[in-house]
């Protein structure tokens, strides 16, 4: 335990929602969706926003699932600006119009991060499973710009669209986008269910990672590009939400607060809701947010690295779901005896013919 009180987190990860029109097979939602009868009220919210703010958050990521989906998100916002909050809107953008832009922007939205699933739409829309959506994600982000509202667009890449990232970041340069995110899929959630269908070759890879530097290096100053390369072929671990209980807090759409989104993977955790818990309370004490926080719980090769407070040993989830243990280092570093087996299972199935997609369903009603 540690007994010094610890710094506050700088974001907060509001999952509003599970609900969401779209259907991608990489969502890193879980697998099992919440439902919309046990979603937190409006009030319950707005308490976590306030809350959020006094314990020393900067920035809220309202997430989901689809946040737009919720009626009541112009209401949030306008709370969360009044509460001194820095506002990021992650969105899919399918159920947006420009009434409901102007209204998000009037009550505070500082940020929109829209995400694309390819660059034309029959791909698009084929992998986000919803018809018309590309289409409208572009007229959305045009309108963005028109404004003069800041805009991030987020392409999740893998082996059915990373041969387009060329185009893709030249589309987020049409589109005035200041910051494209290219993120190589992460295998959690539904990812993990798709991962042979989503799993790029080594040599779509190392293309992808040369066009993806290339264009960094041309467009400084025009167009900020951050790229997240995938686990399964990488040699150290990410450094994953900034160590755990560290600087980021995720809530989800029933109230458990998390350490990070796929942290109820981890099965001998408790997580602590909202709802009975001030976040004050939960951020110091809770048994889920102290479990690998700091170095103590570190395990050789960890324990001695001069990485530790670098990558922070990894992503526990990752190292539950592959060892077994949330302790030992996470297979993603190279220091890992369980590392070549991720590179195995990477070059086994990205050589194989791509299985049909197994799409999450729940919808934004
Ligand atoms: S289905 Fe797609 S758009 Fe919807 S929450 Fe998941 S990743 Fe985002
Ligand atoms: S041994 Fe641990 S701390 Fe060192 S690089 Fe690997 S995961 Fe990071």
């Amino acid at each position: 335990m540690n007994a010094q009180p610890v710094p506050p987190p700088h974001s907060l990860l509001a999952e509003l929602t599970h609900r969401c029109p779209l259907q991608c097979p990489y969502c890193s939602n879980p697998l099992e969706l919440t439902k919309k009868s046990s979603e937190l009220s409006t009030d319950a919210w707005k308490q976590v926003l306030s809350q959020a703010a006094r314990l020393g958050v900067i920035h809220v990521h309202f997430s989901g699932g689809e946040p737009t989906a919720r009626k009541d998100i112009t209401e949030l916002m306008a709370h969360a600006r009044d509460a001194g909050l820095y506002t990021n809107l992650i969105t899919s953008g399918v159920l947006m119009n420009e009434g409901r832009l102007d209204a998000l922007l009037d009550a505070g939205l500082d940020h929109l991060q829209l995400s694309i699933q390819d660059l034309e739409s029959p791909n698009a829309d084929r992998i986000g499973g919803y018809q018309g959506g590309h289409e409208k994600k572009l007229a959305l982000a045009r309108e963005v710009r028109a404004r003069g509202a800041a805009l991030t667009i987020n392409a999740v890449v893998h082996r059915q669209n990373v041969e387009n990232v060329a185009a893709i970041i030249d589309l987020a340069v049409e589109l005035d986008a200041g910051r494209l995110e290219v993120a190589h899929v992460q295998y959690y959630g539904w990812a993990l269910k798709n991962r042979a269908a989503l799993i790029p070759t080594r040599e779509q890879l190392d293309k992808a990672t040369a066009v993806v530097k290339e264009a960094i290096e041309r467009l400084k100053g025009k167009l900020v590009i951050d790229y997240v390369v995938p686990d399964y072929y990488a040699r150290f671990p990410k450094p994953c939400m900034g160590g755990w209980g560290r600087v980021g807090i995720c809530v989800t759409p029933s109230g458990k607060a998390l350490p990070c989104h796929a942290a109820e993977t981890i099965t001998h955790l408790t997580f602590d809701n909202v709802q009975e818990k001030s976040l004050q309370d939960i951020w110091q004490t809770s048994q889920a947010f102290q479990a690998y926080r700091g170095f103590d719980w570190m395990e050789e090769p960890c324990k001695s690295c001069e990485r530790r407070e670098v990558d922070w040993g990894g992503c526990r989830c990752q190292a539950f779901a592959f060892a077994g243990r949330a302790e030992a280092t996470d297979p993603a570093c190279s220091k890992s005896e369980l590392h070549g087996r991720l590179h195995e299972l990477a070059e086994t199935e990205s050589g194989q013919e791509p299985p049909p997609f197994e799409y999450r369903r729940i919808g934004a009603a």
